[in-house]
């Protein structure tokens, strides 16, 4: 059993010792202190179901242990930086990961987050073209640093400081967008931001295939094939997001790009791919990747052996379980009883997302669409209550996220349906 710290003490802690602009869910917060695959427990022994651990990274479950095992293996064996000496791990990674690839993106480049991750990618873009503009989706998220809150485009995770270069597109989202599905249609509005908000030549594109926190957002069908041909007529480079969407979490694909038929120039993945360890990647062409040879550029733990020992067992992991193909039954499944939930309850807007990447959007008007905020944040605490721990998104914070560990089962999906229904019919 659990001995340490109340969940009060933390908090009393966390109030004196930790920056005030960290924040958790839930009113009153929870404290959990252990995580066993799609379930964590509290400080009392209490279990969850983790419907929201795709967030924090958790792809193939919660202490899986055969990554648990590469962990503490490499890590009583060495750990250091990469950029000294020769180590197999980050060779075996690299890859690995490699061979998950289309075409010819085979060079990879470590990172210890998706931030990171995408700052490189924007920084290899401007260096390949020579240009500076970056396009974005209005709503998207890419990172918190300084050049990627440029690409960051929702006003609550911007601050007031530089982010040059960065224009945003109009989002093609289906539930709220001005073309409702008609992805080609929104794919003109890059085409304008090049043509009026730039010299005509940009650095490049990134997006996610659906947006995470922007309220799991599937990009309307069309549009990313129509943007990269605009994009690459540009002269730029595409890059794709896999931060949330890559790693089998769509079901039907290991890429969130493969789901839009598009060979992006450059990927970026952090999150599952380390499945709770700090680590991320770029992956791009040898062609591209050659830009960063003009000048010395490293990461001091980027690829660090005890985190891309983790790398590999993930990757392990989801092939030997079939996770991928997991996300896209379960997922699949789960779909269509929220979808079936929604006909039950007019607060549900709408249903959306691929395999186990799902949203499901609370309005209190179906034609104005009007977000159901407080709503929102009731059933989750309600829900939290009952065992389920859903994650909350979009720009209003009004769509419940549901991003679990893969490994998710029908009767964890059954379970979580049933409390939504509950909660939902009680209000
Ligand atoms: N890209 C996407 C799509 C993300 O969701 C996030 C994090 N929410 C990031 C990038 C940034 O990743 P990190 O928090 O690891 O820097």
């Amino acid at each position: 059993p659990y001995t340490g710290p109340s969940a009060a003490e933390i908090l009393s802690k966390r109030k004196e010792y930790l920056s005030p602009a960290m924040f958790y869910l839930y009113n009153k917060p929870l404290n959990v202190v252990d995580g066993r695959m799609q379930y964590l427990f509290d400080e009392n022994g209490r279990r969850y179901l983790d419907a929201f651990g795709g967030i924090a990274t958790v792809c193939c479950g919660h202490c899986h242990p055969h990554v648990v095992d590469a962990i503490v293996n490499q890590t009583k064996r060495l750990q250091h930086s990469t950029i000294l000496y020769l180590n197999h791990a980050i060779a075996d990674l690299a890859e690995a990961l490699a061979n998950k690839l289309p075409g010819n993106l085979k060079v990879v480049f470590f990172t210890n987050s998706g931030t990171e991750a995408n700052e490189l990618a924007i920084m290899m873009a401007r260096l390949y073209t020579g240009c500076h503009d970056i396009i974005s989706l209005r709503n998207a998220y890419h990172g918190n640093a300084a050049g990627t809150m440029g690409a960051t485009a929702q006003s609550n995770w911007k601050f007031n400081v530089i982010q040059s270069g960065v224009h945003h597109a109009i989002n093609p989202d289906p539930y709220r967008g001005v073309f409702g599905s008609e992805g080609e249609k929104y794919a003109k509005d890059i085409q304008d931001l090049i043509q009026f908000g730039t010299s005509g030549n940009i650095a490049g594109f990134i997006s996610e295939a659906i947006q995470g926190v922007g309220g799991i957002i599937e990009l309307a069908p069309g549009y990313l094939p129509a943007a990269y041909n605009i994009i690459k007529k540009a002269g730029g480079l595409c890059i794709a997001d896999e931060v949330q969407g890559g790693f089998g979490r769509t079901g039907s694909h290991f890429w969130g790009f493969e789901n839009h038929g598009v060979v992006p120039d450059i990927v970026t993945m952090a999150k599952g791919i380390g499945n709770g360890i700090p680590l991320g990647a770029v992956i791009t062409t040898p062609e591209i990747a050659e830009v960063l040879t003009r000048r010395n550029y490293f990461n001091t733990f980027g690829g660090n052996p005890v985190c891309t020992a983790a790398g590999l067992a993930v990757l392990n992991v989801i092939e030997k379980e079939k996770l991928q193909d997991n996300a896209f039954v379960v997922g699949s499944y789960l779909k269509e009883r929220l979808i079936a939930l929604k006909d039950k309850h007019d607060l549900i807007g709408d249903v959306r997302g691929r395999g186990l990447m799902l949203g499901v959007e609370l309005v209190t008007d179906h034609e104005l669409k009007t977000p159901a905020k407080l709503e929102t944040l009731h059933l989750l605490d309600q829900m939290k209550e009952i065992g389920v721990l859903v994650g909350k998104g979009g720009f209003y914070g009004n769509v419940f996220r549901i991003t679990p560990p893969l490994c998710f089962t029908t009767e964890d999906a059954d379970f979580l349906v049933d409390a939504m229904d509950y909660t939902m019919s009680k209000m």
